[in-house]
């Protein structure tokens, strides 16, 4: 059974008001979700639906009366599931991007509920007797090299989600699977909460060393309360007055500009204190169990950790690989860390201070040695940096190495008046997808940036071709200005790009291998290579034009800033590393250990590495989103695993003389953006490197290979 289709709809584009639209087929352009139909109440009827459809499309395989093959099994599950999976990524989609309370509480009540309803198909007995059937028969059926790779991940998800296991045991992953989703959730909504839930208010006098851009965002974020504000006396509280709060949005300019020592700490705690606060957000009881049931459930797998468990179906396969990769890089990246420290020391001191840097004195000083090091002023850069232009570089970039063109749709209704939306056409002229790109920060959007899907990529009954989104929490524009990006937000926005290259040039049979369904150390790949194409001069040069004067980004200040990015890599790495080392230690540990204290463990883990007062790991446990409420535990470490690649990887570029080479560009296509989860992530690397990939590029690009900048 597919999905449901109303005659009506089939003729008359229109939908019908009076029908649940999730219960409509989407005549919208592009099948883009009709967002302005889809109401909060209309969600839990359609997950309750389509969990109903997809159980019953799992029985009539299980029950068909033929015997098993691969058409009428593994590709028949390729085809379950269409309305479940057409309200789950509406939902999770605006969940992390546009929530209310609304959607929020709808997300705790359904968490549990859909990990339980796939546990239930995981766990199918028939049906996995049934691929069993086919996985030992598989001589006999002239299987594609797709289809047997699809064959052997299908089999292997069902084995790690239990299929081996006996009928208790069964029944208890399932239960530890729902309470971690649940509170996983938790973790996630405390964690907003958190970081919504402090502001630094101040006032006139309060302001010393802010530029007009900062004090401006800053006022604007007041007056933006002063609306929200539902008291005479709330209101109060905020005229005339300036607001600054633990997102780093707002966070990284004040601790930057800021001359109020006093003030950078209170802001800078209110940030790193966040779910470790002892009141009804706090994550640290939530951390600890969390992690005793991974090795719980590890353990009942038979496996030794939770980390083994997860790492068997990555690039690297062991936790002794990645422990091995990251202390590699540890010591390099504390040691330049050091003497970052020193060079900011040496600054306040030559000031006339009388005080040891702190953490919360990394950003000020780091960037008066910037200024003296390297002579770079990131204000100097912003008014080159609109975001309008940036954007046009990223679909510049993307034009020049594999001919795309990006246009722009007016007539379809988002979810949200920032939210943009561009047709994706190929070379050929063909449509390959649609790119939708949220990027203003809001108080009902998650931190950070991601890239996600409306809509998959299959070509198994016809062409589907993918509706992807990009949402970013960049500075939304002040007054008449556009908004500004920093050279980071730069870089963020080309990464996740790559992401939506990844979904969007996706070209594979069926719609489970599609896109950005490959390992989690190999995913981080195709967006991270990605980031190197932006602070190449020749494509700087074609984007970075002053948003008042149209003169391009000057050579000097281009060659300050490509200068510049070696500089404050020992603290980018070193918070990073720490974290991934935090990130493993979490999930190594076995179900025997009686974990007791959040803080105990993490303190202990970064004892033992060394970890300079001055520098907090990346994420707190308490605010470790990635691996307590995201998808990433035992895989913080894939985005330096992938900056391997891409070190790598882009000096094939290098090496051949031209960043748009035509057949590195279109083996990078083929063999990486278009090929999904087809085959072994190690096989398409070295198809389109034509070898492994080694460290020293990742080392000379972050200036860890002890050579003077
Ligand atoms: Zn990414």
């Amino acid at each position: 059974m597919g999905l449901l289709i109303f005659a009506s709809c089939q003729q008359n584009p229109k939908m019908n008001d009076n029908i649940n639209p999730f219960f409509q087929e989407w005549n919208t352009q592009y099948q883009v979700p009709p967002f302005l139909q889809i109401k909060d109440e209309h969600y839990m009827p359609a997950f309750e639906k389509g969990m109903e459809e997809n159980l019953a499309e799992i029985d009539s395989i299980v029950n068909n009366p033929e015997e098993p093959t691969f058409e009428n099994t593994i590709e028949e599950l390729e085809r379950t599931g269409k309305l479940l999976t057409k309200v789950q990524r509406v939902f999770s989609n605006l969940a992390g991007s546009n929530t209310n309370p609304k959607l929020q509480e709808l997300q705790r009540e359904l968490s549990p509920m859909i990990s339980a309803h796939y546990d239930k198909i995981a766990l199918n007995e028939g049906l996995f007797l049934r691929v069993e059937s086919i996985w030992n028969n598989r001589e006999n059926f002239s299987l594609t090299d797709e289809q047997i790779k699809l064959l052997k991940d299908t089999r292997k998800q069902f084995i790690r989600s239990g299929a081996l296991l006996d009928s208790n045991q069964k029944e208890e992953i399932t239960k530890i699977n729902s309470k971690i989703s649940e509170l996983s959730t938790q973790f996630g909504q405390n964690l907003l909460a958190e970081t919504n839930g402090f502001e630094l208010i101040l006032d006139d006098d309060e302001l010393d060393g802010l530029s007009d851009g900062v004090i401006a965002a800053a006022s604007e974020s007041a007056a933006q309360k002063m609306n929200e504000a539902t008291s005479p006396e709330e209101k109060a509280k905020y005229e005339n007055k300036y607001v600054f709060t633990p997102h780093r949005s707002s966070m990284y300019p004040f601790l930057t500009e800021s001359t109020r020592r006093d003030l950078r700490e209170i802001l800078y705690k209110s940030y790193v204190m966040r779910g470790d606060n002892n009141n009804e957000n706090d994550n640290k009881e939530i951390a600890v169990e969390i992690a005793n049931l991974r090795a719980q459930k590890a353990e009942i797998m038979g496996y030794k950790t939770h980390a083994h468990f997860i790492l068997e179906d990555n690039m690297l396969k062991s936790p002794e690989e990645v422990y091995d990769l990251l202390i590699k890089l540890w010591e390099p990246a504390l040691k330049r860390a050091k003497s970052e420290v020193l060079d900011m020391q040496a600054v306040s001191d030559s000031e006339g201070n009388n005080f040891k840097i702190a953490a919360w004195d990394w950003w000020h000083y780091s960037e008066k040695v910037r200024k003296a090091k390297y002579d770079l002023d990131e204000a100097e850069l912003k008014p080159y940096l609109s975001l309008d232009n940036v954007i046009k570089g990223v679909f510049n970039t993307t034009n020049k190495l594999w001919g795309l063109t990006f246009t722009e749709i007016f007539d379809i209704d988002l979810y949200h008046p920032d939210a943009r939306i561009w047709k994706v056409t190929d070379k050929d002229g063909s449509h390959l997808g649609i790119f939708i790109g949220d990027y203003f920060t809001r108080s009902n959007k998650r931190g950070g940036a991601w890239m996600s899907s409306f809509k998959g990529q299959s070509n198994l009954d016809g062409r589907e071709r993918p509706v992807v989104v990009n949402v970013c929490n960049f500075p939304a524009p002040v007054g008449d200005d556009p908004s500004l990006l920093s050279f980071e937000n730069v870089t963020t926005l080309f990464h996740e790009f790559g992401h939506a290259m990844h979904g969007t040039l996706t070209n594979v049979t069926y719609p489970s291998m599609a896109g950005t369904s490959a390992p989690r150390d190999f995913v981080e790949f195709p967006s991270q290579v990605l980031e190197h194409w932006a602070s190449e001069p020749e494509v700087l040069k074609s984007f970075a034009t002053h948003y008042q004067t149209g003169e391009p980004m000057p050579d000097e200040l281009i060659e300050k800033l490509l200068k510049a990015s070696k500089f404050n890599q020992g603290f980018i790495n070193t918070e990073y590393l720490a974290a991934s080392l935090l990130d493993m230690d979490w999930h190594t540990i076995t179900s025997d250990v009686v974990l007791e204290d959040a803080n105990s463990f993490e303190a202990s883990s970064l004892a033992k590495i060394g970890l300079i007062d001055e520098i907090a790991p990346r994420y707190r446990s308490t605010y470790f989103a990635h691996i307590f409420s995201g998808g990433y535990s035992s895989g913080y470490y894939s985005y330096i695993h992938a900056a391997v690649l891409d070190s790598d990887g882009f000096e094939a570029f290098i090496e051949a003389g031209d960043v748009f080479d035509e057949t590195l560009s279109s083996k990078l296509r083929k063999h990486v953006y278009e090929k999904g989860s087809t085959e072994e992530a190690m096989d398409l690397y070295v198809k389109f490197r034509g070898r492994k990939p080694i460290i020293e590029p990742l080392l000379k690009v972050r200036g860890l290979d002890g050579k003077p900048d």
